[in-house]
């Protein structure tokens, strides 16, 4: 029989790199969570034998809890009809090796025979990270090679180191030198007889994997009902939290125990003087309040000239095509439609290349490892991983990026929940309408006197979509995704200046994945949106335009005259349109929030993306969808718009609901395609569409009839 050896070790490590080299198959090399979830294997030829190499999911434990996990334990354990492997390869991040070594430990406790191949040596020693060999060989017990995927270092030696652990594979079992709890032990002992392990160590490993992972949200795990049984009569005993902080805490105590990496001493002395003011309780806070400020100011205002010139450079473009098109159909579709589809895409980059630009900055000299450390107690408490502050972040700029930058987070728990409440988080395509609707609703005057009134709402809008967001990672952590966090074990990497190169490369893919995502998503929805705001067109006018028109232009009537009977006419057939039709026969229910049916429409055109808003209420009001939420004249009508029986439709309090409504609401298929794709299931794409528009339309219920009561209406 063909001995098998499996690639195990935490996502990122290399693990399919090796793989590929050792194989010279071409599997494919993804960097996050979730692509190697298929089976890859291939054969591996050893100086004297050839053996089946088999790439496991990367995991970080063997907690199984996500279906990565689950898989790893399979593969690792031989269950559900995988053979057990002879060897585990297990591929460690030597720059990252703490963090490594946690699922390393349970390995050796499983008695599984094991090499550890240190990987990414090349990039390790660049950064000076020195590893101290002799104490790792010692702690574990294990054959140690230090290996690199892309030079190729190491390899001769771990292919001889392998054979040989396969001819004796008592070299590769480790020593467990970690003690557990008298409670775990206890625990470990009453499982023991039900196990069907093959060896004393595995049995206990299989004991303790259990304990972590028998509970809610297993049903993918076959265990046995006996197990089943005799875990919840423990349970009874010992409560399962205290039980998992038990077990994982003895364990994390083994590794903080004695320090097996080192920095060089120059280079560590000047990281351990910044960090005395970095990771200062006080100054630390202070200098991150700072840096996330300054973050801010270069969002919002070092983006504008950008984002200006590109409006300016797209409706240049329409207007050049439209007048060198015959007017119809095929140049609306044109200008309107596909022009105009892929400026509200570009009209992003700015923002987002520069959040990304920054960040990047940011993550190279170091800083951000420290950031994660900082706010990581704070978003504990909330459920949340240190690591979901970057995503969070981003999603002021665009939800997409943001989406998609949640892959750092490791286990899929942490990860959904950074989902699901990201795009709650104000993104810059919330921007025009809020400020379209202060604008034109709110008066001028200031606050105490000296606070300017839309100054201080739209602080306040931003202050509420954060505020919610938190809010509701409290709430579905503690609901839906119940669930552990995994700790947040890692070695801060030493300042250095940050390279260019590499924040330059990362801003790009990051940059590449919206325009390609979001791009394409928010592409079609335009057109599809065009189609709906101009079809059907043989209607029944309740005035000859035509007839007026020809009229006009013998009495010699001005341009501008033209131009009003040309946006009336517009107005009117957007109103027959299928769009209109939408925004009527969703007035009943959008009604109680204080909306009318333009504002049905306007929401309508929201979901391609939020800002087509503003260019849905210009085409509305007749004044064209070349508008801009700086627009004089749509602001004037907005403010002057009566209903039936006379009262104002804008009031103050509407603006405030409408705000409410498009800050909570998920009008954006990009977030949600990007969600179906990460989260690879269209279950919780649904969900959060379903509970955000739920969440919007009950605080825009509340805040309209709210008012009313209190009289503001
Ligand atoms: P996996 O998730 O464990 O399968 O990791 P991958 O094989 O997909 O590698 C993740 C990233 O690390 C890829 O961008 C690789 O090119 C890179 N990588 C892997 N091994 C090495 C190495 O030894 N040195 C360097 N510099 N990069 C590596
Ligand atoms: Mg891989």
């Amino acid at each position: 029989m063909t001995p098998r050896v499996a690639l195990a070790g935490n996502p990122n490590t290399g693990k399919t790199s090796v793989f590929n080299r050792l194989t010279g198959a071409n599997a494919r090399v993804g960097n996050y969570p979730g692509v190697t979830v298929e089976r890859e294997s291939g054969r591996w030829k050893l100086p004297g034998l050839e053996v089946e190499l088999i790439d496991v999911p990367g995991t970080y434990s063997l907690a199984a809890r996500s279906p990565e996990e689950q898989l790893a334990v399979r593969a690792l354990f031989g269950l559900d009809g995988e053979n057990r492997p002879h060897v585990v390869v297990l591929v460690l991040d030597a720059t990252q090796l703490l963090r490594n070594l946690y699922l390393a430990m349970q390995v050796v406790e499983a008695g599984i025979p094991a090499v550890f191949a240190l990987n990414l040596m090349d990039v390790a020693r660049k950064q000076g990270v020195v590893i101290d060999m002799p104490a790792l060989t010692e702690r574990f017990g294990v054959p140690l090679v230090q290996i690199s995927a892309h030079t190729g270092e190491g390899f001769a030696e771990l292919a001889k180191v392998v054979e040989r652990v396969i001819l004796h594979p008592d070299e590769g079992r480790g020593i467990v030198g970690w003690r557990y709890p008298r409670s775990v032990e206890q625990a470990v002992t009453r499982l023991l007889p039900l196990s069907a392990a093959h060896s004393p160590a595995e049995g206990r490993a299989l004991a303790l994997w259990t304990l972590l992972s028998v509970g809610e949200g297993d049903e993918l795990l076959d265990v046995p009902t006996t197990v089943r049984q005799e875990v919840e009569a423990i349970r009874r005993l010992h409560p399962a939290p205290e039980m998992d902080a038990e077990i994982v805490g003895a364990r994390y105590a083994f590794l903080d125990g004695r320090p097996l990496v080192r920095t060089p001493s120059q280079q560590h002395s000047f990281t351990e003087r910044v960090d005395a003011w970095a990771l200062h309780p006080v100054a630390g806070l202070v200098l991150f309040v700072a840096v996330m400020g300054m973050l801010f100011q270069a969002l919002f205002s070092w983006s504008d000239p950008a984002i200006n010139a590109i409006e300016s450079l797209f409706g240049w473009t329409g207007d050049l095509v439209s007048a060198a098109l015959p007017a119809g159909l095929f140049s609306e579709l044109i200008v309107d439609g596909l022009i105009g589809g892929v400026g509200s895409v570009v009209v992003f980059l700015p923002q987002i290349l520069l959040l990304y630009f920054l960040l990047g900055l940011l993550e190279d000299s170091g800083y951000m490892a420290r950031v994660a450390y900082l706010v990581d107690r704070a978003m504990r408490a909330l459920g949340l991983h240190g690591r979901a502050f970057v995503p969070m972040l981003s999603g002021y700029a665009c939800a997409v990026p943001a989406v998609m930058a949640t892959r750092t987070l490791e286990s899929r728990r942490d990860r959904l929940l950074t989902m699901m409440v990201v795009p709650l988080m104000s993104c810059s395509a919330r921007l025009p309408v809020y400020t379209l609707v202060i604008a034109s609703l709110f008066p001028t005057g200031n606050l105490l006197g000296f606070f300017p009134i839309q100054s201080a709402l739209m602080v306040g809008m931003y202050l509420f979509s954060t505020g919610t967001a938190l809010l509701a990672a409290g709430v579905l952590g503690r609901t839906v995704l119940k669930g552990k966090r995994i700790p947040l074990l890692m070695e801060l990497p030493p300042y250095r200046l940050p390279r260019l190169r590499t924040v330059l490369w990362q801003m790009w893919m990051r940059a590449r994945s919206f325009l390609t995502e979001a791009g394409t998503v928010i592409l079609a929805c335009t057109v599809v949106l065009w189609a709906l705001l101009s079809f059907p067109r043989d209607v029944q006018l309740s005035r000859d335009y035509e007839g007026e028109r020809v009229t006009m232009v013998a009495g010699g009537a001005s341009e501008e005259l033209l131009d009003a009977a040309d946006a009336e006419e517009r107005g009117e057939r957007l109103q027959h349109s299928y769009a209109g039709r939408m925004g009527k026969a969703i007035e009943p229910i959008i009604a109680p929030l204080g909306f009318d049916w333009k504002i049905g429409i306007g929401l309508v055109g929201a979901f391609a993306a939020r800002e087509v808003f503003v260019s849905t209420m210009g085409l509305v009001y007749g004044i064209g969808d070349d508008v801009s939420e700086e627009s004089e004249p749509l602001r004037e009508k907005m403010a002057a718009e009566r209903h039936r029986d006379g009262s104002v439709v804008y009031t103050p309090l509407t603006g405030l609901s409408l705000m409410v409504f498009f800050a909570l609401s998920a009008q954006c298929m990009s977030t949600l395609a990007a969600v179906r794709r990460e989260a690879n299931s269209w279950g919780w794409a649904g969900f959060l569409f379903v509970y955000m528009t739920v969440l919007a339309w009950v605080a825009s219920f509340v805040v309209y009839q709210g008012g009313r009561l209190l009289g503001w209406g």
